[in-house]
């Protein structure tokens, strides 16, 4: 079987994603790249159900299945055109419901949290198209741009990483991120605001406290364990 570790972790982030409220049903679509081919979870599947042998692998040229006896996933355009742009190695769609909800009256969401900068700081939204069209791939790609995480206008939110956990992880944290920013926005449109009634927009961390997040992240290794030393 080609891809079989790809396939494996494909079938273990769909089960994960159903856990975690982020994906229902045959909603979203899952893929990892290794060298010229792609493993994707088949078209109309429900993900959190799907084993390794029912995973489609398609050539990174041209989309031709190689192997598996489902179709593929009609965002093909969208996963081979992110594959294309960047050297990721696994891409995680789906239609959390935060993420969409912000996508529906927000452009972005700015940089709120310092987390925010592991996944290449604010997030933007992606213009609406059709779901499965080169139109949508092509707002993806340029929404993903220097991100590893992106909102989908009225569909949903995307992620990228350099494995299928780690696709899931910024899936993840983008999603918190948006669930964090729907309850500052709905917190300052319930608070009194200032003596004139202006409202307090949600904080957002300014160039400064970026640059020296990422000088003590670097220096420490945030989001690792480390050994005491003796
Ligand atoms: P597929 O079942 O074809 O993957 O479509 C689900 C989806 O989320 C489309 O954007
Ligand atoms: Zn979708």
């Amino acid at each position: 079987m080609l891809l079989a570790e790809e396939r494996e972790a494909l079938a273990a982030a769909g089960r994960r994603l159903a856990e975690r409220g982020l994906v229902i049903g045959t909603s979203g679509n899952l893929s990892a790249r290794r060298d010229d081919l792609v493993a994707v979870t088949p078209t109309g599947a429900v993900i959190s159900e799907l084993s390794a042998a029912e995973m489609t692998v398609i050539s990174l040229a041209d989309g031709a299945i190689v192997e598996g006896d489902l179709e593929p996933t009609s965002e093909v355009p969208m996963h081979l055109a992110v594959y294309r742009a960047t050297s990721t190695c696994a891409i995680a769609h789906t239609h959390a419901v935060t993420s969409t909800a912000i996508g529906l009256v927000c452009d972005e969401i700015p940089l709120i949290h310092y987390t925010m900068l592991s996944l290449g700081g604010a997030l933007r939204v992606a213009p609406y198209a059709t779901y499965g069209t080169e139109e949508l791939a092509q707002h993806v790609v340029a929404a993903l741009q220097y991100k590893q995480a992106a909102l989908m206008r009225n569909h949903g939110s995307i992620a990228i990483g350099g494995t299928v956990t780690r696709s899931v992880d910024h899936l993840e944290l983008a999603e918190w991120c948006a669930e964090t920013y729907a309850r500052a926005l709905t917190l300052s449109a319930a608070l009194p605001g200032n003596a004139d009634g202006e409202k307090t927009a949600p904080r957002v961390l300014t160039q400064k406290e970026q640059e020296d997040v990422i000088n003590v992240a670097l220096a420490s290794g945030y989001g690792s364990t480390k050994k005491i030393s003796q």
